[in-house]
């Protein structure tokens, strides 16, 4: 039966295709009522994913051999005896037929039922086997959405989940993955950044979908509108239709700009650098007269891997950034791992209590020396090749700052006695997303030569908004007077001394935020490729001195509200008229 879902607009483009699901560990299901009629078809559903699960397990028993089959059969056989368990069973049919509970919410409720017998238990021993109960259950919940037992991966498929990681996403487009949604997550997480990067639609904050989504379901994805429909209807696959159409068009005519100046109606040149992950990135950023790259995240060299990157390995990927953008300007951010962007090489910490405040960016390098130092040597080597400057992520004050400016001097005097060429002059900028860093500028100011500033974690710092909650809807918002208020002094502030400020956070890739940032009198923008026509034709229907005017009824906006209405009174001149 059709269904229509909303979520939030995480990575534009359309995709049609099957589902592939992938259910949590955790088991958030709600409460869900079936009708009288669905009551048979819904416990003929439980009983094939329990003689599912069955097999599954007696193969598995099978299979093993070797010195663990002892002990993991073991586990297997509870496993097995769990499953048979005549009060799981039980309970789960009467919930289906007397409470007229979907099979999904009968599991739940049984798992919490088993659960608190465990859990008050005694022995340590039986207290434990919650977590047998929850691999067992968890096992089920994923059997009642297997539609079609012989699906292996997922190219060509929607994958359904609950969240997904900035590690797995590059792997999950090689595969061919179609588009991703997920029932959590926010716009403006790490994963987000990195599925428009890779022009992958995400849908992302999606709800309950994973409990009225099977394996091999038909569905529609429009990733620009934040929308997925199951089994869509004539009108949902002509929509579709239509949107691919329009999504061609608006390539085209953007396609024309790739040339033209990012030039504002009075004539004032902006420049546009790009954000890049990839060389995928750095090609099309060139393509598309990116002024250079303002903000190279050099962490995606250390994810999805088991071991870290070299010096060589990671010389030669900043090498090829720089000769990839044939003399503009490439900007390296030292690495930024931790919080939402774990490795799996063990540098970050998984343990944290609280990773968005912990051990990330530039806090890391300075934990682990060695790395930091095989970074810096291998950006300074490249530096060799063209112009290039140095970003150090989450800089919160002036000591950071003289540790990396240390590390550079030691790590030139130490390659030019190897034999090295290293430019004589490396510019120096700091990132701006920790509160402490904007408010006390002129304390390091003398260190840094540009700054650059990351709304993403700036917003969530000072606004105390997780980035990567959805359940925080629109408390984690830059458009709030707090927020515009720092961007202004940092970028007045940077202007006062001389250091060019720009913008590379998501806020600079949203063509709706480009009058109030003109207005606050930002005159670089670092976005990702994917928008960055967008957003060139968004400044070329402004009127940059008729914005700076209007910059101060902006600052005077009280609330989320009045930014809404100074943005309504300076709308996009239409791209004809420009
Ligand atoms: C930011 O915080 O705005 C930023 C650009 O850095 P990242 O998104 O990689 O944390
Ligand atoms: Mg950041």
């Amino acid at each position: 039966m059709r269904r229509a879902f909303s979520g939030h607009a995480a990575s534009k483009g359309n995709a049609l295709g099957h589902a592939r699901v992938r259910l949590p560990h955790v088991f958030e299901i709600a409460e869900q009522q079936i009708p009288p009629e669905a009551v048979a078809p819904e416990r003929a559903r439980l009983h094939a994913a329990l003689e599912q699960v069955r097999s599954e397990l007696r193969a598995a028993r099978e299979r093993l051999h070797g010195a663990l089959a002892h002990e993991i059969g073991e586990f297997l056989d509870l496993h097995a005896l769990l499953l048979d368990d005549p009060d799981l069973l039980q309970g789960l049919d009467d919930l289906i037929r007397e409470g007229r509970y979907s099979a999904d919410y009968a599991l739940r409720l049984q798992r919490d039922r088993l659960a608190a017998v465990f859990e008050g238990m005694e022995d340590d021993y039986f207290r434990s086997r919650v977590e047998d109960l929850d691999h067992v259950i968890g096992r089920l919940h994923a059997a009642l959405h297997r539609g079609r037992a012989d699906l292996t991966g997922v190219a060509g498929e929607i994958l359904v989940t609950h969240a997904v990681a900035p590690s797995e996403l590059a792997q999950l487009q090689a595969q061919g993955v179609l588009a991703v949604v997920t029932t959590g997550g926010s716009p403006l997480s790490h994963s987000a950044i990195l599925a428009r990067s890779l022009h992958l639609p995400l849908v992302v904050g999606t709800g309950d979908i994973l409990q009225h989504i099977n394996d091999g379901d038909v569905l529609v994805v429009d990733g620009g509108g934040g929308r997925v429909v199951l089994a869509p209807d004539a009108d949902d696959l002509r929509a579709y239709r239509v949107r691919r159409r329009d999504d061609k068009r608006e390539r085209k005519q953007l396609h024309r700009l790739r040339r033209e100046p990012t030039r504002t109606l009075d004539g004032v040149d902006i420049r546009l650098y790009a954000n890049a992950e990839s060389r995928a990135d750095i090609a099309e950023a060139h393509a598309l007269g990116a002024a250079g790259l303002g903000l190279y995240r050099t962490e995606f060299l250390f994810l999805q891997r088991d071991a870290l990157p070299d010096e060589d390995e990671q010389f030669v990927a900043y090498r090829d950034a720089v000769l990839g953008m044939t003399g503009r300007t490439v900007t390296i951010r030292t690495l930024d791992l931790g919080a939402d962007k774990a490795d799996r090489t063990g540098l970050s910490l998984t343990r944290e209590p609280n990773p968005a405040l912990g051990c990330r960016g530039v806090r890391l390098s300075q934990a682990r020396d060695e790395v930091f130092v095989a970074q810096m040597r291998a950006i300074l080597r490249a530096s060799a090749y063209g112009p290039l400057r140095i970003l150090v992520p989450m800089v919160s004050g002036r000591e950071e700052l003289e540790h990396v400016a240390a590390t550079i001097r030691r790590a030139r005097t130490a390659l030019r006695a190897e034999g090295h060429d290293v430019a004589d002059h490396i510019p120096l900028g700091a990132m701006i997303e920790v509160p402490s860093a904007a408010l006390a500028l002129t304390s390091f100011l003398d260190l840094v030569d540009f700054l650059s500033i990351g709304t993403n974690d700036l917003v969530q710092y000072l606004l105390a908004a997780d980035r990567n909650n959805d359940a925080l809807g629109d408390l984690y918002n830059p458009l709030h007077p707090a927020v515009l208020r720092l961007l202004r002094d940092v970028i007045r502030t940077g202007r006062r001394h001389a250091k060019p400020v720009s913008v590379c956070g998501e806020m600079a890739a949203d063509p709706s935020a480009v009058p109030l940032l003109l207005a606050l009198g930002l005159e670089e923008f670092s976005l990702h490729p994917g928008t960055l026509l967008e957003v060139r034709r968004a400044i070329r229907g402004y009127d940059l001195g008729a914005l700076r005017r209007a910059c101060g009824g902006l600052l005077r906006a009280r609330d989320r509200a009045g930014i809404g209405r100074w943005l309504a009174r300076h709308p996009l001149v239409p791209p004809e008229a420009s």
